[in-house]
């Protein structure tokens, strides 16, 4: 709530201009009653047209004033959530966009991805109610208790019993109904979970024919959210007769007994009509305060889950005070006796890594696949933090420069190709937004990717499908490859992103690349050998740890490891050269 409070705040000045219309609509709401019972016990019962004509048209003016403040009402307090809403949003993904892997791998995306839609909707559903309940609800239920005792007290005792009534039956409601509301979030975060996985595996899910498992799957959340969403519902349909009963009997009640007291001359036909609008509006007040309690408890489930995420510190955070590279800027990588773990994994993925890459080289790695080759180059990017050990660039390190200046000296390719839904042009813009057509077609040509953009009708205006699913897995390698070298980093970080190409293109990328860059510091992750026989360093990944290092004749002679890849990869000739 007090976050709630908080999210208002840029808009003090309207939200004080809302509870000012409020206030307004309240006074004229509790004034009508009024004017009827003044009709009636002065104008009809003596028959005065004059005066009926008089005071209905004050009565007229006055239900305007109150009807126009509720449109102006609904109207801003709309805007009002709508606007705290979007602001949300903006804070969560900004702070999504600064989360590490580690975060990452914490929250699910589709957990992110409801908190950021669904959450905050139920949070700007909660914002109108709340504009509107919050202040008009007291004001109406103390104005009319106090108007209605006015009116007459001996039927007092009626309003108090329908309170009573009123107040037991949302108690009965709110403990059906808010236990299922916090479970609607999680289900609506399953179902997304689903929804996803299903989407995005489709290919895979058709290839092994198990369609009717992942429909099961889906259905089995479906089907949940479902039963529940429906019995909150139907408790919520349930709710409007049952206080409709409540209201009109109460209605009865006052008719009943009023009349009685009317006969004895105790009260007059127009007050007790009066009472029983003022009656109606009491129970009305305190119903819309019941509705709120009881969409409270959902949209503060909503509530912490946008909270915990962004409450999340990243654990990758700038220091205040960044230091920064040296203006003379070589790129010389140096690990220090560097062991990493995952978060939450027993095992260290890297232990005791040191070696120093430096500028011109090509510094390669190789390792069977799970050895840590990826992380240890994410290590680089700072994408974690070492667990031990030390990363300096330059002799700086990289925990103590920001992460942006830090990444704006690093070329990274990942293992995994990822393009932006665009055009090739807009990819490969995607490092330095102003680079031109001559530096666009001078990294496509060193990526091998020249020919095939050419080949193209629209050549670099080509569309990029949603995560690059209209060119093939080579071509995608290539365009990242492309996009790193465009912006033109004194460190590249190739992490195996040679795999998905044949053996020429493979080696005439090499060949450019070492032509065109050959000045900066090549960090270099493949699985063949051929791929990296060239290279002034390589190093050997075993579980982990450095099994060897140095050049291709240096390895074959003195690294098991090492010439066990190489003899499963290369005929006797090869090996010799
Ligand atoms: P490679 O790139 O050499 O194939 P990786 O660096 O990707 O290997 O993985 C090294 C080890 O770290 C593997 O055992 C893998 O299971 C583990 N690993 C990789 N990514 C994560 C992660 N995000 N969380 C936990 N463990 C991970
Ligand atoms: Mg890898």
């Amino acid at each position: 709530m007090m976050k709630l409070i908080k999210l208002f705040k840029p808009y003090a000045f309207w939200v004080v201009v809302v509870f000012g219309l409020l206030f307004v609509e309240a006074m004229t709401d509790l004034a009508l009653p009024d004017y009827m019972s003044n009709i009636v016990n002065n104008g009809i019962v003596s028959g005065d047209t004059g005066y009926i004509l008089a005071e209905g048209g004050k009565m007229l003016l006055v239900a305007l004033l109150g009807a126009v403040c509720t449109i102006a009402v609904g109207y801003l307090s709309a805007r009002l959530a709508a606007g705290t809403a979007r602001n949300l949003r903006h804070d969560v993904f900004r702070k999504v966009e600064r989360f590490s892997n580690a975060e990452f791998d914490h929250f699910s995306t589709a957990s992110l991805i409801t908190r950021t839609t669904n959450d905050i909707q139920q949070i700007q559903m909660l914002s109108v109610m709340a504009l509107r309940f919050v202040f008009y609800a007291p004001i109406m239920g103390i104005g009319g208790v106090i108007r209605a005792v006015g009116k007459s007290s001996n039927l007092s005792w009626i309003i108090a019993v329908a309170v009573l009534v009123v107040i037991g039956f949302v108690l009965v409601i709110f403990a059906l109904s808010v236990p299922r509301f916090k479970r609607v979030q999680k289900l609506v975060d399953k179902l997304n979970l689903v929804t996803r996985e299903s989407l995005t595996g489709m290919m895979v899910i058709r290839a092994f024919n198990t369609q009717r498992r992942e429909e099961e799957r889906f259905d089995e959340v479906n089907r949940d959210l479902t039963r529940i969403t429906l019995f909150v519902n139907r408790i919520m349909v349930f709710m409007m007769p049952v206080m409709m009963l409540i209201m009109n009997g109460v209605q009865l009640l006052i008719i009943w007994i009023g009349a009685g007291q009317v006969d004895l001359g105790g009260i007059q036909v127009g007050d007790m009509m009066a009472f029983m609008q003022y009656a109606m509006q009491i129970i009305m007040s305190f119903l819309m305060i019941s509705v709120m309690f009881i969409m409270l408890p959902r949209a503060s489930v909503s509530a912490q889950r946008i909270n915990e995420v962004l409450e999340t510190e990243p654990v990758i955070r700038d220091k205040e005070v960044p230091a920064r590279f040296p203006e003379d800027f070589k790129g010389i990588v140096e690990f220090k006796d560097v062991t990493f773990a995952y978060p939450g994994a027993d095992e260290p993925a890297l232990k005791h890594i040191s070696f120093t890459a430096k500028p011109g080289e090509t510094t390669a790695f190789i390792g069977s696949t799970g050895s840590g080759k990826s992380t240890l180059v994410n290590l680089i990017a700072r994408f974690y933090d070492v667990t031990e050990g030390q990363i300096l660039i330059d002799g700086v390190d990289i925990r103590d420069v920001s992460q942006h200046e830090l990444r704006e000296r690093i070329g990274f390719v990942p293992q995994k190709g990822v393009l932006f839904s665009g055009t090739i042009r807009s990819n490969l813009q995607y490092a330095k937004e102003d680079a031109s057509d001559d530096e666009l077609r001078m990294a496509a040509e060193i990526a091998q990717a020249a020919d095939f953009i050419g080949d193209k009708e629209a050549g670099y205006d080509s569309e990029i499908a949603q995560g690059g699913g209209n060119v093939s897995g080579g071509q995608k390698q290539r365009l990242s490859i492309a996009r790193a070298l465009v912006k033109r980093a004194p460190i590249y970080i190739f992490d195996d992103s040679f795999s998905a190409l044949d053996f020429k293109t493979d080696a005439a990328l090499r060949r450019a690349l070492k032509r065109e860059t050959g000045h900066s510091t090549m960090l270099l992750v493949a699985q063949r050998i051929s791929t990296i026989m060239g290279a002034e360093q390589i190093i050997v990944l075993d579980d982990g740890g450095i099994a060897g290092i140095g050049t291709h004749q240096e390895l074959m002679k003195c690294c098991d490891v090492y010439r066990e890849i190489a003899q499963s990869q290369l005929s006797e000739k090869e090996l010799d050269a």
